[in-house]
């Protein structure tokens, strides 16, 4: 049985309720987790904040960042077991679970190097003062993330804010929260004091809740719908702290006719299979020039028709998605798109003998997808591709800022030029070329605009993002 993990311990829930943990590949359940509340949370805030006056907040940066280290090492230690936890928890094909571990060692290796390479500065003032700026970690920061890759998450938010120095209170997705959980055994013995990182479980309109309005919070971070941004952001405007939000993608990859055709159809096809496109840089609208959209297209649909989902252990493209609610909605966005009589250009398959209650949808292909239709507007968060045809560049970057979510843009051209203009003139948080990376690129500044959030995560950004800067004005005389 899953429990909390605050101030360093294993704790069941005050209410000693629990929610069923279940396998997405059945639909079965196989373990269970605390239902946490308000107390819960209060009790790990409680944990946090003593932590900044304890053991924790004594280590010098080098320290912190030592056992940061440490953690990626017990982590890759451990990939195959950690990956076939978080493929259970989640459904994702073996082969993308260890990818993910790997991953989030990565984050620990990156931000454990750098905890003590964040450096203040010096400025020059008026004689007889010295003027230094420092920075600082807020305090308790509050991290609430979503169920489409636990383990990377965990990396991106939650390690560069220990790298900094806060004290974290996490509260994951209900329905995938295994790895978060099983990387406080690593912390522990990798030697974080206790406190400085503490995860409550729990529904996202109890714990998370409770989290996001609590009163001894310093910072919030949320990854995750737009519409539960938006009460994130309410929640941290009525006590005036910080937020990050990292939110939706309905992310454009746009073809033109002097493209390698070739690469980009293998890229294509990626983008929206990884994770069965559960992932909020899915590369889920397909624009390409007309003059080879029959061609481009038809090499796509090829492709398309090969993909398959499975169980994790069959490692196909796909796996199940997350939930039969899940299921439901992307079945809805299919149904409504034929409904409307947009072609089908070409589906995948489901593998033959997957478990029976499993929640499996085999990716599709729309096209041509008229501009205003919600499948050309609307995340889908499932593997459904829109092709969308267009005529000029002026056109193409139209189209691609066409949706209210800003997080990615693919662009495949031979043209240098249009390269660079393109890139500049896309409404996004990161710019791929003649490539599509989503997932990894722990180095890479990554976030959105619109309602694809703001605020940086990744990167030295992050760590930016996670300190407080404080100007120290001195006057030290003549
Ligand atoms: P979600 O918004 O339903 O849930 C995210 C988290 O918020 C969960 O932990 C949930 O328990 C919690 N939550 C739900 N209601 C809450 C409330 N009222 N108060 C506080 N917390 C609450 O999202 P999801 O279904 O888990 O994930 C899918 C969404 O996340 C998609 O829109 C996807 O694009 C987005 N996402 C974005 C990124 C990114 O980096 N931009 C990454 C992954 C997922």
């Amino acid at each position: 049985m899953a429990q909390h993990f605050i101030n360093g311990q294993w704790v069941r829930s005050t209410s000693g309720q629990t929610l069923p943990v279940i396998d997405p590949s059945t639909g079965e359940s196989f373990d269970t987790l605390e239902r946490g509340n308000a107390q819960d949370i209060d009790k790990a805030v409680g944990a946090a904040r003593a932590a900044l006056s304890g053991p924790w907040a004594k280590l010098t940066a080098t320290e912190r960042g030592r056992i940061l280290v440490r953690m990626s090492q017990l982590i890759l230690e451990r990939q195959e077991e950690l990956a076939l936890l978080e493929s259970r928890d989640t459904g994702k094909p073996m082969s993308q679970a260890r990818n993910d571990i790997v991953v989030a060692a990565r984050y620990c290796e990156f931000y454990g190097g750098a905890a003590d390479k964040v450096h203040g500065q010096q400025i020059p003032y008026m004689n007889d003062f010295h003027v230094v700026v420092i920075r600082e970690p807020y305090g308790v920061t509050a991290h609430i993330l979503p169920w489409n890759y636990p383990a990377q998450m965990f990396g991106r938010s939650v390690v560069p804010s220990l790298a900094m120095g806060n004290a974290v209170v996490l509260k994951p997705s209900e329905d995938a929260c295994l790895s978060p959980l099983a990387f406080c055994d690593i912390a522990r013995e990798a030697g974080l004091p206790d406190g400085a990182l503490n995860v409550v479980t729990g529904l996202g309109e109890e714990a998370g809740d409770a989290l996001s309005k609590h009163r001894d919070i310093d910072f919030i971070t949320f990854t995750g719908s737009p519409e539960v941004g938006t009460l994130i952001q309410k929640a941290a405007a009525e006590r005036t702290i910080k937020c990050v939000l990292e939110l939706g993608g309905k992310s454009p990859q746009i073809v033109f006719e002097d493209a390698d055709l070739e690469r980009a159809a293998t890229f294509v096809i990626k983008a929206i299979t990884q994770n069965a496109g559960q992932t909020c840089s899915a590369g889920s609208r397909l624009l390409v020039q007309r003059s080879i959209y029959d061609r481009f297209i038809g090499m796509v649909v090829e492709r398309f028709k090969q993909s398959s989902a499975g169980s994790p252990a069959m490692d196909r493209d796909c796996g199940p998605l997350i939930n039969a609610g899940q299921k439901q909605r992307v079945e809805g966005f299919i149904r409504r798109a034929v409904d409307s009589g947009i072609p089908v250009l070409a589906q995948g398959s489901v593998v033959a003998d997957v478990p029976t209650g499993g929640y499996y949808v085999a990716p599709t292909l729309f096209g041509p997808v008229p501009r205003d239709h919600q499948l050309a507007c609307d995340e889908v968060f499932g593997p459904v591709l829109a092709a969308i045809p267009f005529d000029t560049e002026a056109d193409a970057i139209a189209l691609a800022n066409a949706t209210d979510f800003g997080l990615l843009a693919g662009i495949w051209t031979r043209d240098g030029g249009r390269q660079t203009r393109i890139a500049k003139q896309m409404h996004c948080g990161q710019v791929y070329i003649n490539c599509y990376g989503a997932g990894g690129g722990v180095e890479l500044p990554f976030g959105g605009v619109k309602r694809s959030g703001h605020g940086r995560e990744k990167g030295f950004l992050a760590l930016e993002e996670f300190c407080n800067v404080k100007t120290v004005v001195q006057y030290h005389g003549e």
